[in-house]
């Protein structure tokens, strides 16, 4: 057993860090309250190298392992104090980009790829609809077999990027009698006639992560537009949302990590009758459970790159590792702002940022519920 990490890859961690800290902190304040997502900074990320990182080389990317871009996910989170950019980042990286790698056609690659990794075409991934979020493969979406294509009507909902997409990943189905085994999908461009989205929905946290609806209006598309074959929107869906589940906290446990450092510097500091805070236990014993907490998460995602890296199953710890990250960042951030008292509750200081970012992570890729129901079926209930 090998808990360390290489040189190479603290240094990735620290100069993503330092990427971050210098280039993507500015004004966060106006433009989380604004909805406002930064372009530019979605392009310095691209320059940098970030979009391509699940992207294998030849398609414009990189070629590192995942355990090295874990790290550099990690140190972006640790630089940036939104939450809301890395969380656009990620989600991109980790459903839309697996799903054309796993499931396009050479053509599908290489007309996508290389524009998602230089930051020019930005991708969503959409299932989820107003009356069918966890229940997904009951969705309404059709996608009617006719002459040279499919002809998609449907809506698809609060799907991040949706608003400033120019393509999307989405899911119709070619027959309902079939249920699921009808269920296909297909990489959609913004240029296609009948496919147009939302405006922004305002939300309560991450607010610099565009969210809104994908709208489908007698959309025809090619049958090139489809991606793998017919009936295979099931199996390229788990195969995504295994590796968005198993990842795309990785920025976020980041964050944690500045979070307890602050925290800890703070408590050293700020004085309470004659003495420093975190001489007080009940302030001491929160501090070390979110120092707890932390390791805790890193070890699963970890696991969870490590079973990648070495061609394992995953989906329990995927499934684990989702739960858990997406549980303890709202439980560290509430205990955060307990013991910044006023200030951590007041925006100006940036501090409760972290709970209202951290409350959408117990729903997206399914919510803590379907986790468990997910980890119990696997253990035979
Ligand atoms: C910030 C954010 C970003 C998102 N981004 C995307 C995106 O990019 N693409 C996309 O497709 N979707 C996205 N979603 C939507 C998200 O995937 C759904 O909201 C989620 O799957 C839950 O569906 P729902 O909202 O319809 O809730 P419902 O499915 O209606 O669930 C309501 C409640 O019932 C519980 N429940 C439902 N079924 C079960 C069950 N079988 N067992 C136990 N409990 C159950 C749920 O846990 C929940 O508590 C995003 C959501 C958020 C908040």
């Amino acid at each position: 057993m090998d808990f360390s990490f290489t040189e190479k890859q603290l240094q990735l961690k620290q100069d993503a860090a330092e990427f971050a800290r210098k280039e993507l902190n500015h004004d966060v304040i106006n433009r989380e309250k604004n909805n406002e997502f930064p372009f530019d900074d979605w392009k310095k990320c691209a320059d940098y190298g970030i979009l391509g990182l699940t992207i294998p080389k030849e398609y414009g990317g990189t070629d590192l392992d995942p355990i090295s871009i874990l790290m550099i996910m990690e140190g972006l989170g640790y630089g940036c104090t939104d939450n809301g950019l890395p969380f656009s980042l990620n989600s991109e990286m980790w459903s839309y980009i697996p799903a054309i790698i796993k499931f396009g056609s050479e053509e599908q690659k290489q007309k996508y790829l290389p524009a998602v990794a230089k930051g020019e075409s930005i991708g969503a991934f959409g299932i989820t609809e107003i009356e069918t979020g966890s229940d997904s493969y009951a969705m309404q979406m059709t996608a009617k077999p006719v002459d040279g294509g499919y002809v998609l009507n449907g809506r698809k909902s609060y799907i991040t990027l949706a608003p400033v997409c120019d393509a999307a990943v989405v899911f119709g189905s070619i027959d309902p009698e079939l249920g699921r085994w009808g269920i296909t999908s297909f990489l959609v461009d913004k240029e296609m006639k009948g496919f147009t989205s939302s405006p922004v929905r305002d939300k309560m946290g991450m607010r610099t992560t565009p969210m809104g609806d994908l709208i489908f209006e007698d959309c025809f598309v090619p049958e090139s537009a489809r991606l793998g074959p017919e009936g295979a929107g099931v199996s390229l869906f788990t195969t995504a949302m295994e590796s968005e589940r198993g990842y795309i906290f990785a920025s976020q446990i980041g964050r944690l990590e500045k979070q307890l450092e602050d925290a800890i510097s703070y408590a050293k500091k700020r004085q309470a009758f004659g003495q420093a805070i975190g001489k007080f236990q009940s302030v001491s014993n929160r501090v070390a459970d979110m120092k707890l907490r932390l390791e805790l998460a890193r070890l699963l995602m970890y696991k969870v790159a490590w079973l990648e890296q070495n061609e394992m199953p995953l989906l329990m710890e995927a499934a684990m590792a989702k739960l858990y990250l997406s549980e303890i960042f709202v439980e560290s951030s509430l205990d955060n702002i307990r013991l910044y008292g006023a200030k951590g509750y007041v925006s100006e200081f940036e501090i409760e940022r972290d709970l209202r970012d951290g409350i959408g992570g117990l729903i997206y890729s399914g919510t803590s519920d379907i986790q468990r129901n997910i980890i119990s079926r696997l253990l035979g209930l």
